[in-house]
């Protein structure tokens, strides 16, 4: 409904980027973006603190938009996902995400990949063959894709996620809990959910060096994923301090401007 009504009226959507200025981003143009491929994937290093090398990378859409130039995804994904602009935009995500992998794998860099998954994708009829066509088409293993999904997202339908979820899981594909402690969490979908990973969100790790309280959530957390045999990953490390922290806790894996930001997708790749 909202889809046809933003079409209807070229509505304006009021959003706020990641810098918190204000920018109108029209229904239209993001449309025409993600049938024009105008979008791209930029990639993340996710750093092995214990084996201290390059153990994977994170796919992060940017729009490059005409005038704005590269616009941050939080300015388009939420309004993708009211529109459902966000089916259109995951089926190219995915795509794109894994032709970059399958340029690395050729080269002899079989690394594991991380692709964000909106909740709202779950209700999609066929979400899963597409995802497993796009792995076949691109001769990507299943085993070296992570789909991240947000503690809110499970929350908002623990019984479709978890089925949408199994059936990628059955097929070799992993899941992170992205986010982890920031969303509307219960225990109990730990219970059943098929993760192999919990990225622990931003806002503790950037407090871990200042406040003992927030280092403590992190220990707990990191301790939580081990307890539950599943790796753990710290998000937004910004300094050597915070990783030597985090190395001692026995996090498993950190990501953040410290082991490097996001990059064009062919840059990354060309780098390694
Ligand atoms: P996220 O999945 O939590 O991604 C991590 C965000 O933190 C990224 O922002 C990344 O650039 C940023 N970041 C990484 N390291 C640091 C650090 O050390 N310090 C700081 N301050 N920030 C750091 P980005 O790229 O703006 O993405 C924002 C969110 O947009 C993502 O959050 C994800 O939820 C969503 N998103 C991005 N691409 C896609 C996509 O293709 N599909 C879907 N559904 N969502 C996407
Ligand atoms: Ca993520
Ligand atoms: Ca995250
Ligand atoms: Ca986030």
């Amino acid at each position: 409904v909202a889809f046809a009504r933003a079409q209807q009226s070229g509505e304006h959507y009021a959003l706020y980027s990641s810098h918190e200025e204000r920018a109108e981003v029209p229904f239209d143009d993001l449309r025409d973006a993600i049938l024009n491929n105008r979008l791209e994937v930029h990639l993340q290093p996710i750093w092995d603190l214990r084996k201290q090398c390059l153990g994977g990378m994170e796919s992060l859409a940017r729009w490059n938009h005409r005038e704005r130039g590269l616009v941050p995804p939080d300015a388009f994904i939420p309004l993708s996902e009211q529109t459902g602009l966000i089916v259109p935009l995951t089926r190219w995500s995915v795509n794109a995400t894994l032709r970059h992998c399958a340029t690395a794998f050729k080269a002899g860099h079989g690394l594991p990949v991380s692709i964000n998954l909106s909740a709202r994708v779950f209700h999609e009829q066929g979400i899963v063959e597409q995802v497993l066509g796009a792995l076949n088409l691109w001769e990507v293993p299943p085993e070296s894709v992570v789909l991240e999904v947000t503690e809110n997202a499970i929350m908002e339908d623990p019984v479709l996620s978890a089925r949408v979820l199994e059936r990628l899981r059955d097929k070799g594909l992993r899941i992170a809990i992205d986010d982890f402690g920031a969303g509307y969490a219960s225990f109990s979908y730990l219970k059943q959910f098929p993760a192999s990973e919990l990225k622990i969100d931003r806002s503790f790790v950037k407090d871990m060096l200042v406040d003992p309280r927030a280092a403590q959530l992190v220990r707990a957390m990191i301790d939580l994923a081990h307890h539950l045999k599943i790796d753990a990953v710290a998000e937004g490390v910004e300094d050597k301090e915070t990783a030597d922290r985090l190395i001692g806790m026995g996090c498993d894996f950190g990501q953040g401007w410290y082991f490097g930001r996001p990059q064009p997708a062919d840059t990354f790749i060309a780098s390694l």
